[in-house]
Parts: C-alpha cells; sequence; structure tokens
C-alpha cells in the first residue's frame, strides 16, 4: 500500500527535540573587515586559518547552487559523501528499530554505515542486468523501512539505473530515496537533482571526490527538500569542512574549464579501454560504463589481480560481490597509466599461451 511522505514521521524523536549547538560564528558573522573577533576563544594571530571556518560554507554553497540550479537552502556539505551518509542514517533511521535497503552489488558504505548505526540493512540483489528488481524493494519494505540506496550510475557495475524503475520507487516509497550520484559527472544520463521539486523524499548525493579531483579534501554534497536539509543541519558537527577545503572546493568549482577538459579526457581513455579490454582472450566481458571505471570480467579473477599486482599494478577484485564473480574493477587513469595497464593485460596472454605450450 502507498503511504504518503511526511517527513515528521520520519526523523527520530531525539533530533526532533534537540536544539542545536551554537557555534561563535552562527551566532555572528562579520559585517565588516574592521570587526574585533574576541568571540570564540581564537589565536588572533593571522595565518590564513587561524579563525574557526564557515560553519555554513555560504561561499561554496553558493557556488554549487548556482552550477546546479539549486538554492543554498537545499545543499548540505559533508567532511566526503561519507559523512553525509551518515547523517542521514543517524537523523532518519532509529537503531535496532528501523531498517534500509541496499541493492548489492553496490558502495560498501552503505552497509557499513548501517552497521555502525545499529540499523537493520535488507539487501535486494540487482536484476542480471545489474537494474533494480522494484516488486522484491517493495516486498522487503515495511512500515520501518526509511532509506532506499540507490547508486547510479553504480559502483561497481557501472551502469545508470533505468528511469522508470527510479521513478516509480520514488513514488511509491513512503521513506527518503538517496540517490548516489558520485559518478554522475562522467555519464550522460541527467542528474536526479533535477527532480528534486517534484519528489519530497528524494536525496540526491554528489562528491568532489572523482571527477573533481579533489579526493584528498573530503567534501560530500547533500541535495534534498529545505526541511531534510533543516533537519540535516541541526546533527551536523558545526565546524565540519575546514577553512583548506573550503577554500581548495571553490577554487576548483570556479575552473569550470579544467574540470570539463579531464573528464572529457578519462571519457576518450575509457572508450579506449573498453575497446582493448574486449580484444583480450581471456576477458569474456566487458560491461558498459557511464563512470570512470569499468567493470570486465575474466576467466580467474583473483589469479589476473595478482599477476597485475606483481607488475605493481593494482586494481579491484571484485570477484566475491554478488552477480561479480570473476570480475575486475578497473579505474580509468592517465594515458600512460592505461596503456602500461593493457601492456600488462596483454603480456599475461602470452604467458598464459606459453604454460599451455610447454
Ligand atoms: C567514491 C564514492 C563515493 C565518494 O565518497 P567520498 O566520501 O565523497 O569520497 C561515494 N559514493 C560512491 C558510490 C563512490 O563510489
Amino acid at each position: 500500500m502507498k503511504r504518503s511522505f511526511k517527513i515528521n514521521d520520519l526523523v527520530r524523536e531525539n533530533v526532533n527535540r534537540l536544539k542545536p549547538y551554537s557555534s561563535a560564528r552562527d551566532e555572528f558573522t562579520a559585517i565588516d573587515e574592521e570587526m574585533i573577533f574576541l568571540d570564540a576563544n581564537e589565536n588572533p594571530f593571522e595565518n590564513g586559518v587561524n579563525r574557526y571556518p564557515d560553519p555554513q560554507q555560504n561561499k561554496v554553497k553558493q557556488e554549487l547552487a548556482r552550477q546546479k540550479k539549486a538554492k543554498t537552502s537545499q545543499i548540505l556539505l559533508g567532511n566526503g559523501s561519507d559523512e553525509v551518509l551518515d547523517l542521514i542514517f543517524r537523523a532518519f533511521c532509529e537503531p535496532k528499530i528501523d531498517n534500509v535497503i541496499t541493492l548489492p552489488p553496490t558502495y560498501g558504505m552503505y552497509k557499513v554505515l548501517a552497521n555502525v548505526n545499529d540499523v537493520e540493512e535488507r539487501e535486494v540483489l540487482l536484476t542480471s542486468n545489474f537494474q533494480p528488481n522494484v516488486e522484491e524493494i517493495f516486498e522487503k519494505a515495511d512500515e520501518n523501512t526509511k532509506i532506499i540506496f540507490l547508486c547510479s550510475p553504480n559502483n561497481p557495475t557501472g551502469n545508470s539505473f533505468s528511469e522508470v524503475a527510479v521513478t516509480e520507487i520514488l513514488q511509491r516509497f513512503a521513506g527518503l530515496v538517496v540517490i548516489d550520484e558520485a559518478y554522475i559527472d562522467f555519464s550522460e544520463e541527467n542528474s536526479w537533482l533535477e527532480k528534486l521539486d517534484e519528489f519530497p523524499n528524494l536525496v540526491v548525493t554528489q562528491t568532489l571526490s572523482k571527477a573533481y579531483g579533489l579526493a584528498g579534501i573530503r567534501l560530500g554534497i547533500c541535495y534534498a527538500s529545505e526541511e531534510i536539509i533543516r533537519i540535516l543541519n541541526k546533527i551536523k558537527p558545526p565546524y565540519n569542512i575546514n577553512e583548506l577545503t573550503q577554500q581548495k572546493a571553490l577554487e576548483r568549482l570556479e575552473d569550470v574549464d579544467a574540470v570539463k577538459s579531464e573528464i572529457a579526457h578519462l571519457l576518450g581513455q575509457r572508450e579506449l579501454l573498453d575497446e582493448e579490454l574486449s580484444k583480450i582472450s581471456y576477458v569474456e566481458e566487458v560491461y558498459p560504463s557511464d563512470a570512470n571505471f569499468i567493470l570486465a570480467k575474466v576467466d580467474d579473477a583473483t589469479a589476473r589481480y595478482k599477476q597485475l599486482l606483481e607488475q605493481g599494478i593494482v586494481i579491484r577484485n571484485r570477484t566475491t560481490q554478488p552477480l561479480c564473480e570473476n570480475t575486475l574493477r578497473f579505474t580509468v587513469g592517465t594515458a600512460m597509466e592505461n596503456e602500461k595497464l593493457l601492456t600488462a593485460l596483454k603480456n599475461l596472454e602470452v604467458e598464459a599461451v606459453n604454460h599451455k605450450n610447454q
């Protein structure tokens, strides 16, 4: 049965009740440069980072809002997507009572965060073509299911989820639907961000860790309705995004051309890798990718993984993941790195033949 979406039915009672910590910088921000700040017990000697960072990260949010056509009040920033996802668990899932649904094979953090927060995780395998099994999702969901996690493009399979399936989930489910778009910048599909005003239960997460090339600064982004963002803001640590991260993120966001050209380069390399991997005798299948990695099925993933490692090339062995038996995940690197990878893979081909001939 379809229940309607009511945010107050979803949020945990303690979160509803709590009064957030009010930091010195929440209570007072600079009106002019000449002000004297003796309110936060900072060291007054300037070194670039002696002051607490903006707890609301207004400059970064304004730039994101402009680029993504969202309101700043629809944005929450976290110390990586991982913090964003953790905040969502903590705001909405009552430990030991509530549950969430994930769709393996997928990103491992949803399960880890469920376990950390003592929230039951229910798994509904993707179909054989790596799409959500909508009927089974609704069979597994009950009145305590608070969140369904969709990863699109999905890690490690690389494909995007069908618009029809995702729309049906958004329409039928009365809890939150979190769509993790860590790889959206490598995809030709539209972001679900465009549908934020249409679906009150939609939460979209993105990150600067992949296409933007800033995995080291840890900046994850959450877009959702103003009321969802207001709740997450209540429980976030006041200074969760440090000053250096805010500066670096802003700098990079303003350099749209550099980001675009790197993405274009990686997409070209992805196509090349796809073609060349398909030619290797022991590669049985190369799955189409909307991300900056490619999943491929080989004869013996664990053996191939070890052989590559011996040549100093680290890839990801996904063979233990459901539906991913004997698969390897290759991140798209620079042209030179990919060439070395392909040479190494081709040499293994020769090696295998030599063994047989001996
Ligand atoms: C890499 C990745 C992220 C990024 O997480 P950060 O904490 O922002 O670095 C998020 N989701 C998926 C599916 C990923 O593969």
